[in-house]
């Protein structure tokens, strides 16, 4: 199903490779933090690029993910390579653990940030910092940066006590004695079943993308695009939903207007409205769906 070591890479303007995740998390690095930082916050900070992209599904080279670019330094290199195969995971799946420049002494949920509720997570809840600054560079969600950099340098924490204290309750994958699998779901991509009649680009309309990014996804699987299998279980990679993204919801299995008009404090009707629906009654799984 899913594979870890490689992540789908969108440079843009069309162009998508797939890349491997520690030559990803490289490149990542030395422009998320920068050369000279300790070497436990760099590690700290490898470990949350790997399980952001694994879960976002697919990955942009600019600010809409986190940035990659070509510098590559001997300490962040060393940083990734010694947290090989650790992933952050919670009750098994990746999680999308955001970070950010630095709080004001405390980290926040996703709703305390202003973002959808349906954003919050166990995990991303707000804890005391110990970055020393007074205002927020950043959504403030997930890991301070500066914090995290001052727990290594003046604290002498390492990376998993650093991830542990910013994602509280997070499993570490490939530790804890909890092999990193070669089958964990990333919590935000979806599973599909591919069913009798299916095409790759059939399905990929359906679910609002292309069938290029099913086939990158899915390269493990899928060898030729014009040959899928009924019975077939394929990820359907998504955005990372951010800051930016935060009124648009995408529809998961089971939604129904009604329900996601109750959770957001408004009506069917205004979500019709908003959304030019036809029929309230179908909404489909991958939909996206503004907020009011
Ligand atoms: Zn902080």
């Amino acid at each position: 199903m899913l594979n870890q070591r490689t992540v789908v890479v969108d440079h843009g303007g069309g162009r998508i490779d797939v890349m491997d995740i520690d030559e990803y998390a490289k490149g990542v690095l030395p422009y998320e933090m920068s050369s000279g930082w300790p070497a436990e916050a760099l590690k700290a900070q490898a470990v949350a690029a790997k399980s952001y992209a694994l879960a976002a599904g697919r990955v942009y080279t600019d600010t809409r993910s986190q940035v990659y670019g070509l510098l590559r330094h001997d300490d962040t290199d060393a940083a990734v390579d010694a947290v090989r195969g650790v992933l952050l995971a919670h009750h098994g799946q990746i999680i999308m653990p955001f970070f950010f420049g630095h709080c004001n002494g405390r980290t926040r949920s996703p709703s305390q940030a202003g973002w959808n509720p349906v954003a919050d997570r166990p995990y991303l809840t707000g804890v005391a910092c110990p970055c020393g600054r007074t205002r927020y560079y950043g959504h403030g969600i997930g890991m301070c940066q500066r914090g995290a950099q001052t727990m290594a340098e003046r604290d002498g924490k390492t990376f998993d006590q650093i991830l542990r204290h910013y994602y509280q309750g997070i499993e570490l994958l490939g530790r804890d004695n909890v092999p990193s699998q070669p089958t964990v779901r990333p919590a935000n991509a979806e599973l599909y079943v591919i069913q009798r009649g299916d095409t790759l680009s059939a399905i990929a309309s359906r679910f609002g993308t292309t069938w290029q990014l099913l086939h990158c996804a899915n390269r493990d699987r899928i060898a030729d695009p014009n040959r899928i299998e009924p019975g077939w279980e394929i990820v359907i990679p998504r955005e990372a939903e951010e800051e930016g993204e935060a009124k648009v919801y995408v529809v998961q299995a089971g939604d129904m207007l009604g329900a996601l008009a109750r959770r957001w404090g408004t009506t069917v009707r205004a979500l019709v409205a908003l959304n030019s629906i036809s029929n309230p009654n179908l909404i489909r799984v991958g939909q996206r769906l503004l907020r009011p």
